[in-house]
């Protein structure tokens, strides 16, 4: 494995300011904050993608973000809304390869958004859809 910055941050290498912690999971704030109050989810055990985690974490981390998201709104920081995101690969945008669920509180107006280029605008007709289910279900 090559380093990883968030391994880092679970063994107290690097600095991270911690919200919570159990035995699979963690959530923490590293240095990169573009929004007050962004917090990260990540596996105590490195995991590099999401197919790689046991399911327990992956639902742990899951109910932390439930919990996360209603701290947030309780907390008095700006928080209007929040999003939940995670990237799944380089295609998707990760860039720190151990899985990491953010929690981005939002406000309205604060101008994030994720967004479709062009040739995103077709809507494919019901048959088409139901043949990508179709496709998706079977590998399921
Ligand atoms: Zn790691």
């Amino acid at each position: 494995m090559r380093h990883c910055v968030f391994c880092d941050i679970l063994s107290g290498e690097a600095e991270g300011s911690f919200v919570y912690r159990d035995d699979l999971c963690a959530a923490f704030m590293d240095i990169h904050q573009p929004l007050a109050g962004k917090v990260l989810i990540v596996p105590v055990r490195h995991a590099a993608a999401l197919a790689e985690l046991p399911p327990e974490t992956a639902g742990r981390m899951f109910q932390v973000a439930q919990r996360l998201v209603a701290a947030l709104r309780r907390s008095g920081l700006p928080c209007d809304g929040v999003n939940l995101f995670l990237a799944d690969g380089r295609a998707a945008g990760q860039d720190v390869f151990h899985v990491h669920l953010h929690v981005l509180p939002r406000v309205a107006g604060d101008g994030i958004a994720l967004r479709f280029g062009p040739g995103h605008a077709r809507y494919p007709s019901r048959v088409e859809l139901d043949r990508l289910a179709a496709q998706i279900a079977g590998a399921l």
